[in-house]
């Protein structure tokens, strides 16, 4: 198949793939041009008081790409970078994501243009809970639901729910999901992104006879995601070589502790002089030889400057977006093969959409429950990517794709077009 070859935005990537799919699968030009564009982009502008007494407008963002399948699902970000393209792309993608695994949601994404790392705590809330407000004629626990996405977490969550609830006149939990255990967050919501990646990295080094005892793994990002693979991994016997924050990471090919980095991080706010171990920057993390890495920090990160000189075995991408069209090419060519964001960061959206069906129903399970759902999901997803790109000798992204778009396009079909 040949490929169009585009500019180096998340967006133009986003777009480029669907195109590509699209011509791959024959898809009809009426859905293509419905997918390639959106159904709602809400601009809000947030007034907060800050602690001096200051008012700072912010600006922030609700992308909704597509509900032929379900409501509208998909996180906020906090990120000073953020840009409105940005969010396009990762609403696209939360189509595709909650399309493949088969969770009955359409996409969105949202944010906020901030750098939350200083603001105070009574800032971000009010930030949090103005930005709630904004967005409320559009959001609903069957019209779109919340997540925390980079830079977001519970308690953001946790205010996110208490402002709809408020606005709305009764507890509405179903609002936002990976919210706190006790106002109706899911067990194993925190964990289930890593858990997830750990369940594909599983499938995908079973596929090539090789298991978790001694496996080499660099893993660009060691926050929430990243830390929890590490985590799960150190204790399946795994080698972590080299993990890293924004501010640069650490290497050593014999193996770093988790236990220790956690501490030091926690210590140090970096992993800068973390003992018996080499100081990399973020970039060079991405070259080390290892057999899996896991880019699970920004977007844009493998790109056609880089991706020559990988030497992982296998990339399996936490993160959305890391890694450019032009580097998707190269790693095709190379024979590297690529687990997508769709499928190996999945965990997250799929325990989301079980907190909130236990939130519908007021009945909540225990974590084995959960986690035992959210593998056989994720499996079944793995093992239907692998083969159809076995059958079609595609790629793991174009296969998953193709199942995803079909899902998105043949909803749209039987629905039709109103009016
Ligand atoms: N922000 C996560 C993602 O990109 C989770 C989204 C959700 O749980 O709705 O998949």
């Amino acid at each position: 198949m040949s490929e169009k070859i585009s500019v180096n935005s998340a967006w133009q990537t986003a777009l480029t793939q669907l195109d590509n799919v699209s011509m791959t699968m024959m898809l009809s030009e009426d859905v293509h041009q419905l997918l390639r564009n959106f159904e709602r982009i809400l601009t809000v502008s947030i007034p907060v008081r800050m602690d001096n007494g200051s008012l700072r407008v912010f600006n922030g963002f609700r992308v909704q790409h597509n509900s032929a399948r379900g409501p509208y699902k998909g996180g906020v970000r906090y990120h000073p970078d953020l840009t409105l393209d940005d969010l396009k792309a990762l609403a696209m993608e939360m189509t595709w994501k909650c399309s493949l695994v088969g969770v009955p949601f359409g996409g969105a994404k949202g944010g906020i243009i901030c750098n939350p790392k200083v603001l105070s705590k009574g800032e971000l809330e009010r930030l949090t809970r103005r930005f709630t407000y904004a967005i409320m004629p559009i959001i609903g626990i069957e019209k779109d639901i919340l997540a925390p996405d980079v830079n977001t977490n519970e308690q953001i969550m946790a205010w996110m729910m208490d402002t709809y609830s408020m606005n709305n006149g009764y507890c509405t939990p179903g609002i936002v999901t990976g919210k706190p255990v006790n106002i109706g967050g899911s067990l194993g919501r925190t964990d289930a992104t890593g858990l997830g990646i750990t369940f594909s990295i599983a499938s995908a080094i079973k596929s090539k006879k090789i298991n978790f005892k001694g496996l080499k793994v660099a893993i660009q990002g060691y926050g929430n995601v990243g830390s929890t693979v590490g985590k799960l991994l150190s204790e399946m016997g795994s080698k972590i070589v080299a993990v890293s924050s924004s501010k640069g990471g650490v290497f050593n090919p014999k193996g770093l502790n988790h236990i220790a980095l956690m501490k030091h991080y926690k210590e140090h706010g970096s992993f800068d002089n973390f003992p018996r171990a080499e100081s990399i920057t973020n970039e060079a993390l991405l070259e080390l030889p290892c057999d899996v890495l896991v880019p699970a920090a920004m977007g844009n990160q493998i790109t056609k400057e880089n991706a020559d000189k990988i030497k992982a075995k296998m990339v399996v991408e936490g993160a959305n977006g890391p890694t450019t069209l032009e580097a998707d090419h190269i790693l095709n060519e190379r024979k590297i093969p690529v687990v997508p964001d769709i499928l190996a960061n999945a965990g997250g959206v799929i325990v989301s959409y079980f907190e909130w069906v236990q939130d519908v129903q007021c009945y909540f399970w225990c974590e084995h429950e959960v986690n035992a759902k959210l593998k056989n999901l994720l499996d079944r997803s793995y093992e239907e990517v692998f083969r159809l790109s076995q059958e079609r000798k595609v790629n793991l992204r174009t296969a998953a794709m193709i199942l995803a778009v079909k899902k998105v396009a043949d909803a749209i079909s039987v629905r039709g077009l109103y009016p």
